[in-house]
This record gives structure tokens, sequence and C-alpha cells, in this order.
């Protein structure tokens, strides 16, 4: 145990480990709340004493809820170390939510949002009081649950980014090379001497990274066998990389660099999103300087996102769903051809259904006359012109699986056993897309066939009375009573006439023949789309790939837990005894699940 005047933990307690010191789960000795104490190693005090007191100082300037918040500054009682006795953050980092192989490709949507708007917030606190963190990174992006079950993130690890300053001090920064900007990159990691200051827009370079990762699961410059393997590719990469470029890799040994101006297609992340936080990421990952976007620029474009309303919006023709950023005060028009951007539909050819019925989008009323919509209740939007279907575009999960090594090595296995599980979780999604877009095809026809039913029975009312009108002009015998009608009389005296409404009536006849056979066929297409709806619901691919996923889970787990332990590596085998496996031959079962062919 240790302790300060008002805290006290157990040294097993660890919560994390940095560069200067120790992070503890503590409590407070007569209320007993949590708290998280940093308290700082040997190496710490090597350092000149106004570094030290840096981060203390910092921190006690700033006060925001995406801020870490620091509680006292103590001292342990024995070794009189320094204590930073700071809010407890009882959910990991960003760095272990994008490490969790459910997000081996990035965050969803909603998460993804809470991320920009906490680190937004947070940034802007900082830039308010003229602070530069200069170590932003997942890692130093704390998570916690917020009471309505809602992730808050905040920023921590203040004071070492100043470290800068002095070569010595550059081993803080040394593990998070791949979120630094090129230019500290240049001085800290290729150890090139170089004048040149860093500006507050060193943060706005890891926060582009920071979102890439978040937003793909991976970063964004990758050299030939890995950022940490060819420092010089790396620093070639972030620098050369051309205007309007978010992504740089080397795929081969001494390969020409390629660019990606888009998110990869396996992000998760809506089209509508991506095309508003791609021009972010492209200006903020610039190098130079003065081409790079300033703080306030970025301010402005992350909160224009950030106050944006979502639409959910259903392509009936093409099958894609689509989300529609647009802001409460926009106009319908605005909407209408935020539509248009994304699906190529026309404004006037653009008609909608909203839970079964018509929906008429007025263009010069304001956008909050559009209804709530959420992903399964979207409007459905059905185009007048010929479009032709596209379905969700993805990438097949089975591409994705990692080639299984053929000798038996803990860490190769534990690092399969997570690509696996994260091509697994890719599967279970892309089901639950395609499955979700097939029930929203299915209500959205089912919908277009009644409206269309509607639409038919009366035409054939009104056909049938028009009929009714003729024929008894016309004299025939049924309707012979409605024929000494004056007003018919008058119309049924010259022969020319009645001979016109002769053909009217057979043009009526026709057409109502066809109006009937149509009403026909819709109804079969009714009963046929009931009975489609009926199998999906019957679907049990999900609760399958989520049979696998628990299995594979649990091999993921022990492998990791196996990891650690010193005896067992080198030796896969207690991992697959521990799961009861070994007789089943779950290598064998493994390695056919490596051939996408075999399935
Ligand atoms: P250093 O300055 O030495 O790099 P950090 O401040 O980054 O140390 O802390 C090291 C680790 O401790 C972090 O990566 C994180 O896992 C954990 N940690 C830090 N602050 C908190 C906190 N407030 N709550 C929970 N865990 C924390």
């Amino acid at each position: 145990m240790q302790s300060t005047v008002n805290y006290l933990w157990h040294t097993d307690d660890l919560l994390g480990q940095g560069a200067t010191a120790s992070v503890y789960k503590a409590r407070n000795k007569k209320s007993g709340e949590l708290v998280a104490v940093k308290v700082f190693n040997t190496a710490s005090y090597l350092r000149p004493r106004e570094v030290q007191v840096r981060e203390f100082e910092v921190l006690r300037k700033l006060n925001h809820q995406n801020i870490v918040k620091l509680f006292a500054v103590e001292e342990t009682g024995g070794s009189r170390q320094k204590v930073l006795v700071m809010e407890y953050c009882s959910s990991g980092s960003l760095l272990s939510v994008l490490e969790s192989p459910e997000n081996a490709f990035g965050l969803p949507e909603e998460e993804f949002l809470v991320v920009l708007r906490c680190v937004v917030a947070g940034m802007n606190h900082l830039r308010e009081n003229g602070i530069v963190h200069r170590d932003i990174k997942p890692g130093n992006i704390m998570r916690l649950m917020g009471e309505e079950g809602q992730s808050i993130y905040k920023l921590t690890d203040f004071g070492a980014a100043r470290e800068l300053d002095d070569d010595e001090k550059f081993v803080s920064v040394y593990g998070t090379e791949e979120y630094l900007h090129p230019d500290m990159y240049e001085r800290a990691v290729l150890r090139k001497p170089q004048q040149k200051a860093f500006g507050v827009t060193v943060d706005l370079w890891s926060i582009g990274v920071t979102l890439y990762h978040a937003a793909t699961g991976s970063l964004p410059f990758i050299p030939f066998g890995g950022p940490r393997r060819n420092k010089e590719i790396m620093y070639r990469i972030t620098t050369e990389k051309p205007a309007g470029a978010i992504a740089g890799t080397q795929r081969r040994e001494n390969g020409p660099l390629e660019w990606s101006y888009t998110l990869p297609i396996t992000c998760q992340l809506s089209m509508g999103l991506q095309s508003q936080l791609v021009p972010i990421l492209a200006n903020i990952l610039e190098a130079e300087q003065a081409k790079c976007w300033g703080f306030d620029q970025f301010f402005a474009e992350t909160s224009d996102i950030l106050q944006r309303v979502v639409v959910h919006v259903f392509s009936l023709s093409q099958a894609v769903q689509h989300h529609v950023y647009i802001h409460a005060h926009n106009t319908i028009a605005i909407f209408l051809e935020a539509v248009y951007q994304q699906t190529n539909v026309a404004p006037q050819h653009q008609e909608y259904l909203f839970e079964g019925h018509l929906c008429v989008l007025e263009p010069s009323l304001s956008a909050q006359h559009i209804t709530h919509t959420t992903a399964s209740s979207p409007l459905t939007l059905f185009s007048m012109a010929s479009e032709t279907p596209k379905g969700l575009a993805f990438r097949d999960p089975a591409l994705d699986i990692p080639k299984f090594v053929p000798k038996v090595d803990l860490q190769a296995d534990y690092n399969s056993a997570k690509g696996m599980l994260g091509a697994g979780y890719q599967a279970r999604q892309l089901a639950q897309a395609l499955l979700e877009g097939q029930e929203l095809m299915l209500r959205g026809l089912h919908w277009l066939v009644e409206v269309l039913q509607t639409t038919c029975r009366r035409t054939l009312e009104v056909t049938r009375t028009a009929l009714l009108f003729l024929s008894s002009s016309l004299g025939t015998e049924r309707f012979a009573s409605t024929a000494g009608r004056p007003e018919i009389q008058e119309l049924s005296g010259p022969a020319e006439l009645r001979s016109k409404l002769r053909t009217l009536a057979e043009v009526l006849s026709r057409c109502s023949q066809s109006v009937t056979e149509t009403h026909m066929s819709l109804r079969n297409l009714s009963s046929e789309l009931v009975k489609n709806r009926d199998q999906v619901h019957e679907d049990r691919s999900i609760q399958k790939i989520q049979c696998c996923l628990d299995k594979m889970y649990l091999i993921y787990k022990q492998f990791k837990k196996s990891r650690m332990r010193p005896e067992t590596l080198g030796g896969g085998q207690p991992v697959l005894q521990a799961l009861g496996w070994e007789a089943t031959c779950p290598r064998a079962w493994l390695q056919r699940g490596a051939d996408p062919q075999a399935g």
C-alpha cells in the first residue's frame, strides 16, 4: 500500500505507466471516492525543475469536462514523491477502444461523433488558455461512461510536450511517433538538427492522425513494413503528401508511395459524414505551416459538422441507405440538393414515403418540417427517373482474414486471433447492414405497392363512374333509367357525338381492364413481399455469426492472457487445452478459415 495525506492505493492497482510516472487507482481516505494518482518516478526528477512543475501548473489552469480534472498535488509518505491526484477515468483510453477487435475497422458513426465533439471541445479550451498539448494521441484521450451510458472522452497527460525543447526529453514522445507532426518527427525521431519552431499546428496534425485512426482503425501513413521499420519513408510520406490526400502507403519494399483522397471502403462512417470529414483531414494533415488550416478554421469547420442534424434517407430504387447532414435552419430545397449530391437523383425526381404515407416536401419550407427519422425508420426515397440499383458497397471480410503461420508462436497466434476476430466483427456488421437494407427494401416496396394499389382503386372508381355516365348517355338498356336526364338527352342527339362517346367508353373500358390487371398483379406482388419479409425475419445469419464470434472471442482472450505469462511464451498449446479444442484440431479448422475460397 502507498498513501499521501488524503489518498490511499495498492501498487497492484496500476492503471498505466508512462515515461515519467505510474498511474494507480486510489481512494480518498475519508470519503472513499475513487481517483487516479500519478506518481512520478525517479527519472522524472532528472528533468529541469520548471519542466517538473509544468504539468501541475497547466492542469491547475484548466477546468473543462473534456479535460481530466486535477484535484490535488500531494506527496507520498515515505519517499516524498510528487503525486498528482486526478479524476479517475474508468473506461480506458481511446487507444484501448481502438485496440478492441470490434473496432478493427474504425468506430461506428455515433461513437466517432462523440470523440470528435469531445476532442474539439477539449482543444478549444486549451487554445482559450494558450496551451499547446504537443502529445495528442489516442492513448492520451481517456474515456469514462456518462450517467446516460454515453462515452465522455477527456484529454490528459499535459506538460510532457514542452519537454521537446530539450533533446534529452524526446523519450516521452518517442513512443508516439506515428502521431507526430513531420517537423517534430524530423527532430525527435530522425534526430536531424533543424531550427523550425513548433507552432500550435503540431496539435492539429496529431488530431488529424488521431481522427483518421478513429475513423478507420488504421494509421494514415504506412511505409512498407510499418511506420517504425522505415522512418525515412515515413517522413517522406508525411512531407510529400499531395494537397487533398489524407493517407499514404508504400505497398512494396522500395515501391512507390500511393495516396488516398478518400476513407477506405471498410470505414463504417456514412458517406454523408465522410464527405464533411475528408476536407478537414486533408487540411490539417498538411506539413507546410503556410498551407495548413489554423485552429480558428478547424473549430469553425468541425463545429459546423457537430451542429448539423442527420436525416436518414433510404433510396429505394438504388437500395442504399444515406445519412444526410443538414442544419435545422436550412430550407428543404437545400435538403433535396444534399440528397442529390449523395444519390444523383435530381430534386424534381425525388418522391418520399414515410411510414407508409406519401410525404410532400415543399422546397421553400424550413428543414425543421422534415419528420424525425432514425436508421430503422428513414425517409424512403423513390426516384421518378429510372435508376440503377447499387446496394451496399463493401469489401469481403474474408480478404481481411490474416494468414496463419504454420509454426506455433504465441505472439503470432495472438495477432492472428485478433485479426480473425476483427474480420468476424466486420462480417457481423455487414450482415446486419445487409439485413437492415433488405428489410427497408421490402418495407419500402410494400408501401409503394400499397400507394399504387390505392391509386388503382381510385382510378377504377373514377373510370367506373365515367363508364356509368357514358353508358346511360348512350341509352343502353341497363342504364335506360338515367338516359331520361335532360343533360344526357342533349348529348345523345347527334350521331357523331354518340360515336365519339362510344369510342371513349371503349377506351375507358380497356383502361379499366388494364388497371384491374395491374391491381391484381400488385396484390400478387404484395403477398410475394410478405413471404419475403417472413424469410428475412426468419434469417438466423446474425445469430450464427455471433455464435462463432463468442467462440473466437474466447480464443482471442486466452491468447491475450497467455501472451502476458512468460511460462507460455513460445507455445500455443495451453490456449488450446484450456478451450478443450486440442482433440478437434482447431489449427486445421483455422487454416481452412484462412483460405477465402474455402470459406
Ligand atoms: P506519462 O506522462 O508518464 O506518459 P500518462 O499521464 O500518460 O503518463 O499516464 C500513463 C497511463 O496511465 C495512461 O496511458 C493511462 O492508461 C493511465 N491514466 C492516466 N491518467 C488516468 C486517469 N485519470 N484515469 C485512469 N487512467 C489514467
